[in-house]
């Protein structure tokens, strides 16, 4: 019979990637605690008409890429391609504002958009979140985007480049849409169907367009900063203030816009340079969303948030960042004899808080010290019969080559010596 092979764009982790993955995920964890973020959880399934309503209905991901089914012919329901939808009706579901005027929360985990998979780029992969509700800005949206950068400099990402742009209240938006039309609409036949469709629906998505003969097109088109209104310009320009302030790197992207509807003013993205990750290379990107939290029948709310691809961090660690999560000892044995006291005493170093590895089907001595090179043990504790009768063992440093008799009780407190004496 065939095996089950995994749906296609969506990827096991497997123990040997998973070091870099972790490190990723606690880093991000304890970064954003440090910044007063504390944790949701939401479901991973949530009412199609949740997306709909908040992406809006004329981007890629609504239109296109939602994984949508019907529960038993009662409810439409789609695996949540982005978590800032399901955080907002959490929001307004449970009176997030009830706490506390500003709420600073976090998230993580899978998302589902139908892409074409490449590198960079899956059905399922993981996103790490973060969103502020009720503060308007913009020293918040400069910490926000400073954090972002601390986060990815601090996994050793350094070769990056910041881009943040404002896209205005809604009344901007609306004053710029229109410019936008004026100068599209002659260049209508040579824009791709999908950009023809946009400049009726949702024009602002078409400088998002990756089609080259549409780039083209857009790099001609007018910028959303100079159609800023009063407040808008404020905001923005204490945005740039706060930004030189804290000496947070940035560059101004006049033509930046993202794939979702509901942002307004601040727009960022933190992209990798020089990487592996070739037109996938967005790391992170955020924005403002005023309106969301009213839209989606809360109080009106200021609110801002950004998402980073996990996977895209991951491919862009440097090596030397991902720690070793190899045993540190494997406690092996000569014999029947030997083996429960094997067991007892990677029991104890186990206690003692290192970590062990072990195999206990009773193989040869040689086929043991094979398996800790295999899994990079540091030391080996061989437990033999001669040293047993004297409550001892033989701990090997695998690195050094080197190996002397230890007495079973010390044995923990000899692997730390031996660790620390390499300080
Ligand atoms: P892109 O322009 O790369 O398609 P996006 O604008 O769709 O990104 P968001 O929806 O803002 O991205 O998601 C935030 C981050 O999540 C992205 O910057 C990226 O790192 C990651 N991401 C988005 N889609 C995918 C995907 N299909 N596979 C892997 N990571 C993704
Ligand atoms: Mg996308």
């Amino acid at each position: 019979m065939d095996p089950v092979r995994s749906v296609k764009g969506m990827n096991d982790v497997l123990p040997a990637e998973i070091a870099a993955w972790h490190l990723v995920e606690d880093r991000f964890r304890a970064t954003v605690e440090r910044y007063g973020y504390r944790e949701i959880r939401c479901p991973v399934v949530e009412p199609t008409n949740l997306f709909v309503r908040s992406i809006g209905e004329a981007t890629d991901i609504v239109e296109k890429e939602m994984y949508t089914f019907v529960d038993k012919g009662e409810q439409s329901l789609t695996l949540r391609p982005e978590g800032t939808a399901s955080i907002v009706r959490a929001y307004v579901q449970h009176a997030g504002w009830s706490d506390a005027p500003v709420a600073r929360w976090y998230y993580l985990g899978p998302m589902y958009r139908r892409e074409r998979p490449q590198k960079g780029r899956y059905r399922q992969f993981y996103q790490l979140g973060v969103e502020v509700f009720g503060d308007p800005g913009p020293l918040v949206d400069a910490e926000m985007i400073d954090m972002a950068v601390e986060l990815v400099r601090g996994l050793g990402i350094e070769r990056v480049a910041v881009a943040v742009n404002s896209l205005g209240s809604a009344d901007t938006r609306a004053r710029y849409r229109d410019a936008l039309v004026a100068m599209l609409q002659p260049h209508r036949a040579a824009l791709c169907p999908d950009c023809q469709r946009r400049l009726d629906q949702n024009p602002l998505r078409i400088l998002d367009c990756k089609v080259p003969g549409c780039r083209e097109i857009a790099a001609g088109a007018p910028v959303i900063l100079d159609h800023l209104g009063e407040e808008d310009r404020a905001h923005w320009e204490g945005l740039r203030r706060a930004l030189d302030t804290l000496g947070t790197p940035y560059e101004v992207a006049p033509r930046l816009v993202r794939g979702l509807d509901y942002y307004r003013r601040t727009l960022f993205e933190i992209l990798e340079l020089g990487g592996e990750l070739g037109a996938q290379n967005t790391l992170l990107g955020g924005g403002r969303y005023d309106g969301l939290v009213a839209e989606l029948g809360g109080p009106p709310t200021p609110s801002i948030g950004f998402a980073a691809g996990l996977e895209r961090i991951v491919l862009s660690l440097p090596a030397a960042t991902v720690p070793n999560d190899a045993p540190t000892v494997l406690v092996a044995s000569t014999g029947p004899v030997t083996q429960e006291a094997a067991l007892t005493a990677a029991r104890t170093l186990r206690r003692a808080g290192i970590s062990v590895d072990q195999d206990l089907r009773g193989g040869s001595l040689k086929s043991q010290l094979r398996r800790a090179d295999k899994v990079g043990a540091r030391f080996a504790l061989i437990v033999g019969d001669e040293e047993l009768g004297r409550g001892a063992a033989v701990l090997r440093d695998l690195a050094k080559q080197t190996q002397r008799e230890v007495a079973l009780a010390d044995a923990a407190a000899s692997v730390r010596a031996a660790l620390e004496g390499e300080r």
